[in-house]
């Protein structure tokens, strides 16, 4: 596709200023015959560019990644979107799309936020916890602006453990539906009752749309990019995705956080996201004693590393399988 890029303008929009710079689509060999349209637009907001469509009664969806500094495979994600003749525009629905990077700033020095213990994906909560003139706060204040009104949104995350790729979604069939529509195989849901529902993507199912959180893979890992992609590639494909082949969804229902016992821990064997611990396993061993599973349950965000007190590994129930519908 030849594009001509032919001049840009301010308009004024949301109460948000953009810088605009109108492509063609010449010959209408790619995308739609004739037609002036499909402009991609930078955004006056620092790390976010906007593709509009002319239909003004399209829908918006968001997509953001880098929302932590230390999972640069999402950013990754983002940069790549921000290109307004990457392929993945070619086949997109007839939405506007902002495209988000998180936390520019952590991004920066790679760490989860701008100073320890901040961090941006714990702002978006029904109180306003987002006071304060840290870099995270006067973000969360001008996302929270930025995805009003979006019908859905997906935040792309990364671990510091091995996971397959999975999403953690409130527990409404219409989420586990669009998970197994993205083609993800794993839905986390419950975290709520962890973390409290305070991430981007509870913000918006607060405001009425559908928000999702993937974890697309270990962070620094090419898979981590390539899943990464593969999921926005279908979030922005919804209207032209076949719905025959869907798989299930296994769903695993977040039910505590085990804190870390005391000094020396170490579990018996590699755990990762979705390892499973038999009941009365012994699966960690610290100066004080061992720690025994109390249950059948699936381990999700193990870690061996951290002050006692802190959450050391959290337990799931595997619910079993949602079965997608074959219908929209
Ligand atoms: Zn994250």
């Amino acid at each position: 596709m030849e594009i001509l890029r032919e001049h840009a303008r301010w308009v004024q929009d949301d109460e948000l200023c953009f810088g605009v710079l109108f492509s063609r689509d010449v010959g209408g060999v790619h995308g739609v015959e004739g037609r002036l349209e499909r402009a991609f637009m930078e955004v006056e907001l620092q790390g976010v560019w906007r593709r509009r469509v002319e239909r003004s009664d399209a829908e918006r969806v968001v997509v953001v990644g880098g929302m932590h500094g230390d999972e640069r495979m999402g950013a990754a994600v983002i940069q790549e979107l921000q290109d307004a003749t990457h392929a993945i525009w070619e086949a997109s629905d007839p939405v506007h799309v902002d495209v988000v990077l998180g936390n520019p700033m952590a991004l920066e020095v790679s760490s989860r936020g701008t100073s320890s213990g901040r961090d941006l994906n714990r702002m978006f909560g029904p109180e306003t916890v987002a006071e304060g003139e840290s870099f995270e706060s006067l973000r969360a204040r001008e996302l929270r602006t930025l995805v009003e009104g979006a019908a859905r949104l997906i935040d792309l995350h990364q671990t510091h453990c091995d996971t397959p790729p999975l999403a953690v979604v409130s527990d409404t069939p219409a989420h586990l539906q669009l998970v197994a529509r993205l083609g993800l195989e794993i839905a986390v849901v419950g975290t709520d009752r962890v973390y409290g529902a305070c991430m981007i993507a509870d913000l918006i199912n607060r405001l009425g749309g559908i928000g999702i959180t993937v974890e697309t893979g270990r962070a620094e890992t090419p898979e981590a990019f390539t899943n990464g992609r593969d999921v926005v590639q279908r979030f922005l494909t919804l209207d032209s995705s076949p719905l025959e082949s869907l798989k299930p969804v296994r769903v695993l229902e977040l039910a505590e956080a085990v804190p870390c016992p005391g000094p020396g821990l170490r579990f018996r064997k590699a755990l990762g996201n979705t390892s499973r611990l038999k009941a009365g396993e012994v699966w960690a061993e610290w100066e004080g004693g061992e720690l025994v599973a109390p249950r059948d349950v699936v381990v999700l965000l193990p870690h061996d590393d951290v002050a006692p007190g802190r959450a050391c590994a959290l337990f799931a129930t595997d619910r079993g399988l949602f079965h997608p519908e074959a219908s929209r």
